[in-house]
């Protein structure tokens, strides 16, 4: 429950101080956005320095967490229901049913039993992979800006309190109902709650009438909503289940559990084995019939068959080794927000990547300051006075503190009374960079207020604000004029002296003519060429006639200041990551908003390029549509672009057939995110809405990451193709088996004991005590060797591509064929064995070919015998387990008998074969493949 504002009372009867109990009328429909701001703050007990944290922490236990009361995702009774109407189990049903009415009671119990097991098995592992997705998503969960005792801090969204103020920029997802109480060009879209997609200004003021719709209260900022523009601070009046959103969270969609292309392909190869069960077991039964075989006999067949070819262990498998992919990602940082991107992600083809923060470090110290042609090292300590040139001082002062104005960082102090700085590296390097000078930067912001600002955004690629210093002599120093309201800007160089009239030079005010601007710009790229970012700075007396709301009048006629120079290293593991990329044919493209040059240097230090030109945004808008798709198709690296260019590039890759992945972290981003096979957001820098739209959320914002990511992908699509490859090859031996049996018989004409080579619950012992479990340890296999030294594979590409259609072929007909062959031999010698010997060679033979498909290419040596322990594990268990059906009492439901040491030794010895066969096969496809 969150406390509602008075009705009637008023409001400034409630104390400022942070009362025992803040009031709490009842009314969900309150009129928050009819109180003013001081009004609001009051009646929560709070005020712009926040909550008092013992207080908020008090709050917190009463009103719990921050957080909507899940009620998406799938249902567990809708997981038991898709487990038991799937395809293949109601055949089973119907066996079951059918051994009932012959009197088959051991069979139909059985049968049962295994439905249970399997609709319990699949729907655990199903719910386990659902939750595991939600606790995955739950990871994101949003970390807000929060002032509390008159610091600011960040705080996980769940932690926050009615009374809380909270400061909302542009990407944030709206964290908890606002009553806003201070904005600039805040803009917020609502479609989460309103369906309007068109974002809408936020302001202050209070409306004027109770009963406006939810998107019309302009003073309020709702949870869910997105700000898509601009920056604003909100005092929480609800959290929880209490919010606006949180009263209609119940009547949200469900989730529509997301599908993997393959586990489609999969569910389509069930369905198609199902259907080929019956048209076998109506075969057989045919052939039974002719033969003369009893009705009981053939029913029992016909059961039999349909048992041997649906592939039971199929759906679990999958699912578990998707989930336990997502897990193994997590490991390494990617945190998978939609299970089928585990997959997407083994084929991804170009990762196009951001450069600040995900190739480089995002540490960003300034280093050189360059005024009126003048380079000034920067060092820890402040300027180095022995490249300071004469009268640069005033100049140097300028810059460092027109930056720190126009900047959003906030400065608290430690324990110490060090200053700590929090804030994007950009803005903190310019504010670290003004202490060493030895600015009192704390002191300047409050005697030199902000009264009006334009955000940083990725378009402009400035952002400027609005001074006034009427009242303070601080900036005498500066020799900035103190009449009028003063602008501040900062930014890419271009952009700003594009906007430029005049220039600050060596504490005079020139007008910038053609030689003071080539002086500029060779400035800005000799920086850049050294890898550096490089940012601009102007400043302007606004005149009286501006007027404050247009950007595009406030932004112009500026007096460019300086150049700041700032090196951002490299991230020391991308280097190795990009080689593996190249090696793993993904071509790496670095797409960024900063300077070519810039760009052009990290890039050739990474190895993305080989120091080619970029392109920039601009250039690209030039480029006729044939030259565009060129240009995409071969250059490594874009910069100055804009978001609407990274779509556009997205875009254009995907209809050259490449799976896409794309980094982004803005709001603006979230389209190109959206649009990417895989879009990849910043686990620390990225904006929530950034991550709602992504697949993949970096926790370390590192590019490394992403070629991990690839590398588990890689693996798992790879276990996968493997497993149902297996998995469909002992399904055909057995189907070989089953319609096998009776044909000698039936073409001798004479009687024959029975059409039945294995009974139904051999088969199922079979299917999930033998392929179930290898299925398992197959889903768990490490990398092999190599998995990163080849091309990926081809999207879209069939389960059976590569020659794996022929190799189950052929696998699956050596075990049938071989296991038929043995059986008759047995029968023909009249042994009583021969069902147990059909029954332990197809297990023999599909535990040793569980061993030689653990690689498709690799030989077992150079993947190592023991490097998948689990399949070590497994192989033994399965084994002793296949002993124990035939010499413990289970022998007697399954209707065996027990071998003599010489009997066992040859289906052991047959499937030792098999291994020895599809190991030569592979040196043999390997030598084929050799160069040369
Ligand atoms: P990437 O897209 O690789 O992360 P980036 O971070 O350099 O690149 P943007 O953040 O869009 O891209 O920055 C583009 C340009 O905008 C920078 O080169 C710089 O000139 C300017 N810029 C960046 N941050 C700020 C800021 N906080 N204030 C003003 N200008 C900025």
């Amino acid at each position: 429950m969150s406390p509602r504002p008075p009705r009637s009372a008023s409001p400034s009867s409630t104390s400022l101080a942070a009362p025992a109990d803040p009031p709490r009328p009842a009314d969900a429909s309150a009129p928050w956005h009819r109180l003013t701001a001081v009004e609001t703050l009051t009646a929560l007990g709070s005020s712009t320095d926040g909550l008092d944290p013992d207080e908020a922490e008090r709050r917190r236990a009463e009103h719990g967490p921050n957080q909507l009361e899940e009620r998406g995702g799938t249902s567990p009774w809708r997981l038991v229901w898709e487990q038991l109407s799937a395809v293949m189990v109601l055949i089973l049903i119907g066996a079951a049913l059918l051994s009932l009415v012959l009197g088959k009671y051991l069979e139909a119990g059985a049968i049962g039993a295994i439905v249970i097991l399997f609709a319990v098995l699949g729907f655990v592992q199903e719910y386990r992979a659902e939750q595991a997705i939600a606790a995955l998503r739950r990871m994101t969960v949003p970390v807000v800006r929060v002032v509390r005792g008159g610091s600011p801090r960040d705080l996980a969204s769940v932690d926050l309190v009615p009374g809380d103020v909270v400061v909302l920029e542009a990407g944030s997802v709206v964290p908890a109902d606002l009553r806003l109480i201070e904005f600039a060009n805040l803009r917020v879209q609502e479609a989460a709650l309103t369906g309007e997609s068109d974002p809408v200004d936020k302001r202050t003021d209070p409306g004027d009438r109770d009963d406006v719709p939810l998107g019309d209260r302009r003073s309020m900022a709702y949870s869910g909503t997105q700000v898509t523009y601009g920056r604003g601070v909100g005092v929480v009046v609800a959290t929880g289940m209490a919010t606006e959103l949180g009263t209609i969270a119940s009547l949200l969609q469900e989730v529509a559990p997301e599908r993997t292309p393959l586990q489609d392909r999969l569910d389509r190869i069930g369905k198609q084995l199902a259907l080929a069960g019956l048209i076998v077991a109506a075969l057989v039964v045919a052939m039974g019939a002719a033969a003369g075989e009893s009705v009981t006999n053939l029913v029992l067949t016909a059961i039999s068959v349909a048992v041997a070819v649906i592939p039971e262990g199929l759906p679990a498998v999958v699912t578990f080794t998707l989930a336990v992919g997502a897990q193994r990602m997590l490991r390494r940082e990617a945190l998978i927000r939609k299970l089928p991107a585990v997959e997407t992600l083994g084929s991804v083809t170009v990762i196009c990547t951001d450069k600040t923060g995900t190739l480089t470090q995002n540490v960003m110290t300034v280093t050189v300051v360059d005024v009126g042609g003048q380079r000034v090292a920067m060092g820890e300590g402040g300027p180095d006075r022995s490249t300071l040139p004469q009268g640069a001082d005033s100049a140097l002062l300028l810059t460092l503190l027109a930056g720190s104005l126009c900047n959003d960082t906030s400065i608290d102090r430690d324990a110490f009374g060090n200053p700590v700085l929090l804030g994007d590296p950009t803005e903190t390097a310019f504010v670290a960079a003004a202490l060493a000078l030895g600015v009192d930067v704390e002191e300047i912001r409050r005697r030199v207020p902000r009264v009006a600002e334009f955000p940083f955004d990725s378009e402009r690629k400035r952002m400027s604000t609005v001074h006034d210093p009427l009242l303070s002599t601080v900036l005498e120093l500066t020799g900035l004029p103190q009449d009028a309201p003063l602008v501040f800007a900062k930014g890419s160089v271009d952009g700003l002296l594009e906007r430029s009239t005049g220039a600050f030079d060596g504490g005079r005010l020139v007008d910038l003519d053609e030689a003071v601007r080539t002086r500029i710009t060779t400035a800005d790229d000799r920086l850049a060429s050294d890898g550096m970012r490089v940012l601009g700075v102007a400043y302007r007396r606004l005149p009286e006639e501006v007027d404050l709301a247009d950007v595009e009048a406030v932004e112009g006629d500026l007096v460019f200041v300086g150049l700041v120079g700032m090196i951002d290293p490299p991230r020391d593991e991308v280097r190795d990551a990009v080689a593996t990329c190249r090696a793993a044919g993904i071509r790496p493209v670095m797409i960024t908003g900063d300077h070519p040059l810039t760009a052009r240097a990290i890039a050739r230090d990474l190895g993305i390029s080989d120091g080619e030109r970029a392109l920039t945004g601009p250039e690209l808008d030039r480029l006729t549509a044939d030259q565009f798709a060129a240009a995409v198709g071969v250059v490594p690296v874009f910069a100055r672009v804009s978001p609407e260019h990274k779509l556009r590039i997205v875009e254009q890759l995907q209809s050259q057939g490449q799976v896409v992945a794309m980094t982004g972290d803005g709001v603006n981003d979230a389209p190109a995110l959206k649009r990417a096979d895989i879009g990849v957001a910043m686990g620390i820098t990225g904006t929530d809405v950034s991550k709602e739209a992504a697949e993949m959320v970096l926790r370390d914002d590192n590019f490394a990451t992403i070629v991990a990511a690839v590398e588990e992908g890689r693996v798992i699509y790879d276990n996968l193709r493997r497993f149902v490859a297996f998995a469909v090859a002992g399904n055909l031996g057995k189907i070989i088996v089953m319609l096998g049996w009776p044909v000698p018989f039936l073409l001798a004409g004479g009687e024959f004991e029975t059409a039945i080579a294995l009974l139904p619950l051999q088969l199922l012992w079979l299917n999930l005590m033998t392929d179930g479990l290898l299925g398992f340890a197959m889903g768990v296999e490490p990398a092999a060797p190599g998995v990163m030294q080849r091309p990926p594979h081809r999207p879209g590409a069939g389960l059976w591509s590569g020659g794996a259609g022929w190799r189950t072929a052929w696998i699956g007909s050596v075990i049938g064929v071989v296991s038929l062959g043995v059986g008759f031999a047995y029968h023909a010698a009249d042994r009583v064995e021969w069902q147990t010997m059909v029954f332990t060679t197809l297990a023999f033979m599909q535990i040793f070919q569980a061993i030689g498909a653990r690689s498709e290419r690799e030989s077992l040596r150079a993947i190592g015998l023991t490097s998948n322990r689990v399949m070590v594990g497994v192989v033994g268990a399965v084994a002793a387990l296949q002993l124990a059906a035939i010499y413990t009492p289970l022998r007697t439901f399954l209707d065996l008998e027990p071998l003599s040491t010489f009997d066992l030794a040859v289906p052991v010895s047959l499937g030792a074969a098999l291994l020895v066969v599809i190991e030569t096969t592979k040196r043999f496809a390997r030598r084929g493949q050799a160069p040369g």
